[in-house]
């Protein structure tokens, strides 16, 4: 199956600045988060034959585009949202979706098949699609092949991010297409990485509670040992989703201000 990424310069808290829109097959094709519409993506999008418009989850520096491709394209277009998300879909895009998608389904495009991979956790409503018969999946905002995630904030949600990684190495693609930066040639290993990191973090949140810290704010102190500067707020709930996290597992206490020891 055909598959082009344009990396569209946004708003986005990613490292370069940009975030990766894809055109999926051809007549019809599937565009996937058009964070905007520089003119090589509207010539891609009309000489692919875009029918389909998804985006893997409708954060701010995914979807900027969605509305003009939506109202523009020279065919009928579908726009798709994820099942039980058509509001989060609508408020970001200010489009209402045609149709919604849910976990499993599967979208028909010309030269083969994606499938619907629900992966929340950075967001509630983040989505992979998986190119049937060992194609690459495009993993969104859940795994960068530099750095780190944020999962924090908006309904983020630390289990599910970690179940959607779990989902991920065991879909084992030969590669993944992710919403920021370079494709990723070693999937299992840019899963494992990440994991590690946040069972790291984990243990470092819980011991910094084990130590007396009560606070999000006295524990980053604790458990972040180099100079948060502009990204301490994406920092800071993060440490929350962890603090839930760890509630959830009953590794802790957490009432939402101040986390204690069990
Ligand atoms: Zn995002």
């Amino acid at each position: 199956m055909d598959v082009v990424r344009r990396a569209i310069p946004t708003e986005t808290s990613a490292p370069d600045g940009t975030t990766n829109a894809y055109v999926l097959g051809r007549d019809p094709a599937l565009l996937i988060d058009p964070a905007g519409c520089p003119e090589d993506l509207d010539e891609l999008v009309e000489r692919h034959g875009v029918e389909h418009i998804a985006v893997t989850h409708a954060h701010p520096d995914h979807v900027g585009a969605v509305a003009r491709y939506a109202a523009h394209i020279d065919r009928p277009v579908t726009c798709w949202a994820a099942t039980g998300h058509e509001d989060r879909f609508e408020d970001a895009t200010g489009v209402a979706p045609d149709a919604t998608f849910t976990d499993g389904d599967r979208l028909s495009l010309g030269g083969g098949t994606v499938r619907i991979v629900a992966l929340p956790g950075h967001a509630p409503d983040h989505v992979g699609f998986a190119v049937t018969d060992d194609g690459p999946a495009f993993c969104g905002d859940c795994v960068v092949r530099d750095g780190s995630v944020v999962v924090g904030g908006d309904g983020a949600n630390m289990r599910d991010y970690l179940h959607s990684l779990d989902r991920l190495a065991a879909l084992d693609p030969p590669t993944m297409l992710p919403g920021h930066g370079p494709p990723i040639e070693d999937p299992l290993a840019a899963v494992d990485r990440l994991r590690s990191h946040r069972e790291r973090r984990e243990r470092r949140v819980k011991d910094a509670v084990d130590r007396g810290a009560e606070t999000p704010d006295e524990i980053l102190a604790v458990a972040y040992e180099k100079d948060l500067a502009d990204v301490r707020a994406l920092a800071r709930d993060t440490v929350i989703a962890h603090l839930e996290k760890l509630d959830a597992d009953g590794e802790l206490s957490w009432d939402g201000a101040r986390a204690t020891p069990t």
